[in-house]
């Protein structure tokens, strides 16, 4: 008779949770289920799928080797019911445990659906984060507007941070003008390639189910290298602070073709996977040589923005997902999906999140996010989207990024002002214009860059709302040198190219 059932979910796998404190070899069990509904409620690429599936398998592996009784439902097991709930609930009538035990899951829906199941279930707090929700809760009752400033300043006083007492290190919270710069054309520091993993048999056996079963699923299999354990996970997180930490700060926001990882860390897929703890991370990287300001950009992302972007999506669903402040409403274009556009920038950053699963921060926000705002994509279909292409995509941070940050769907609450610049920005941070056959200073024309004839129809059409922000002030002095006759012409031209790129969709 099992006491405890420990169902332990894809984005759960750490031994050490608080989903096996007091666990009990002798009495409890643990439970794991590859559900197709995960994997089917939106099309998933093919790396995402292997990435969860096979890190589960091998989790698996881990809790046997401590001598856990361990229970799996395998994708292509017959009696697999598909759905988490359904799963839990067979389960349940099969072992007659005691109760199950769960962490609190990462999505919202699951959550939902798990705490609806009427059956005797004990959902634990997750230690993973640094910030609980009940402390992020505390935060955001103090500071309603909830700026991600402050919350960083905050964490780095309560972790210690690259703090010197009260003061911050070095005399400055940020390092700015040290960091964020282009990649030099010529003369530019090595940029090395991420320590890759070969596939196991385990892995190798999830590959071919994958392809079996999600033969249409878009991205690709043959390339797949990525950490799936634990130990992986630590060999991981030791190459890049050897290898690329160094220079993570000056070039976080580089955009290089054929370059798809630049100095970045690669780490979210076994963060998100709790494969790795946030603590350990930092940990590692305040105990290297890195210069302070790339140490400072690094750390800003793990306990700044990555506990940040947690704790809001916690704060603020599940009104959160329906938001949809600029009323956005025009399709995905089809291109999205197969990278098949003549825009150089876009065609390069899905050419990485196809081939793995992966763009950077750069290119989520400023090329792929950014189009779709600049069209006016409905920003949940952007959210679906980038669950379905990216291997560390979780709603807890995909929906707050995509929705929030990249789309500024909610209104503001985690950027005050839409992250929308022109073709120029692209230009300066990448080497892809200068390839590319449109022309970054160009609205209008045939060869105009689609990116500046769209962000001056996006300041055009959202005047109301930002001509007033502080922060768009010098974007909009600069579009009101532009006369009537061109404005005009650019939104005729930003109508047709709204007409022209969304006349093909995917789903
Ligand atoms: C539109 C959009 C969607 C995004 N969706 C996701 C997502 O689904 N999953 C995800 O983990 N990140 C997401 N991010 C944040 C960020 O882009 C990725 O964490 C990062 O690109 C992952 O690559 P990396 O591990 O090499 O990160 P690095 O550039 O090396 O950064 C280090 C770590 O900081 C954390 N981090 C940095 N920025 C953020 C952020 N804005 N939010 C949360 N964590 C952050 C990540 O854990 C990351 O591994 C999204 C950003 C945008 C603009
Ligand atoms: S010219 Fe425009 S479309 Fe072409 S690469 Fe530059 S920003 Fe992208």
């Amino acid at each position: 008779m099992v006491r405890n059932l420990v169902l332990v979910l894809g984005d759960q796998l750490d031994a050490e949770s608080a989903a096996f404190d007091g666990f009990d070899a002798a009495h409890d069990a643990t439970l794991q289920i590859e559900a197709r509904e995960e994997a089917r409620y939106v099309p998933q690429h093919k790396m995402r799928l292997v990435l969860f599936f096979c890190a589960m398998r091998h989790f698996r592996e881990l809790l046997r080797a401590k001598g856990f009784s361990t229970h799996y439902s395998r994708l292509d097991d017959p009696e697999n019911l598909g759905t988490f709930a359904d799963e839990a609930r067979r389960w349940f009538g099969k072992l007659k445990p005691e109760r199950i035990v769960v962490l609190a899951p990462g999505d919202f829906r699951l959550q939902a659906a798990l705490s609806a199941l009427q059956l005797p279930i004990e959902m634990r707090a997750d230690r993973h984060f640094l910030c609980s929700r009940v402390d992020f809760a505390a935060f955001a009752d103090e500071h309603p507007n909830m700026v991600l400033e402050t919350f960083y300043r905050r964490m780095r006083s309560t972790t210690g941070a690259l703090m010197d007492g009260d003061a911050p290190r070095g005399g400055a919270w940020n390092f700015d003008k040290d960091n964020r710069k282009p990649f030099p054309r010529t003369g530019g520091p090595h940029i090395p390639k991420p320590l890759a993993f070969s596939p196991d048999e385990t892995t190798r056996a999830v590959m071919r189910l994958v392809e079996k079963q999600f033969p249409d699923a878009p991205g690709r299999l043959d390339n797949f290298n990525l950490p799936v354990t634990r130990e992986n996970a630590l060999e991981a997180l030791a190459d890049f602070r050897s290898h690329r930490l160094q220079n993570f700060g000056p070039y976080q926001d580089a955009m290089v073709g054929g370059a798809p990882f630049m100095f970045h860390s690669l780490l979210s897929a076994p963060l998100n996977l709790h494969l790795l703890n946030p603590r350990e991370v930092l940990d590692a990287a305040l105990n290297s040589d890195a210069p302070l300001a790339s140490l400072e950009g690094f750390v800003r992302q793990i306990i700044g923005w990555r506990e940040f972007v947690n704790g809001l999506y916690w704060r603020l669903m599940p009104d959160y997902a329906e938001r949809n402040a600029l009323d956005a409403q025009l399709p995905m274009p089809r291109f999205y999906w197969t990278g098949e556009t003549d825009m150089r920038c876009l065609a390069e950053a899905i050419a990485h999140t196809i081939d793995h699963a992966y763009a950077h921060h750069i290119e989520r926000l400023m090329v792929l996010g950014q189009f779709a705002l600049l069209l006016g994509v409905k920003p949940y279909d952007v959210h679906r989207w980038h669950l379905s292409m990216f291997r560390d995509a979780i709603d807890w941070v995909s929906l707050p990024n995509t929705l929030g940050m990249s789309q500024h769907a909610d209104g503001g609450v985690i950027g005050t002002k839409p992250y929308v610049a022109s073709g120029n920005y692209i230009s300066r941070m990448s080497d892809h214009c200068r390839k590319c056959r449109y022309d970054p200073h160009k609205a209008d024309g045939d060869d105009a860059c689609p990116f500046t004839t769209l962000y001056y129809d996006f300041l055009a059409r959202h005047q109301p709302r930002f001509a007033r922000n502080g922060r768009m002030k010098q974007q909009y002095l600069n579009f009101a040198r532009k006369d009537s006759g061109e404005v005009l012409a650019i939104r005729r031209r930003a109508e047709r190219l709204k007409a022209e790129l969304t006349a093909q969709t995917f789903l």
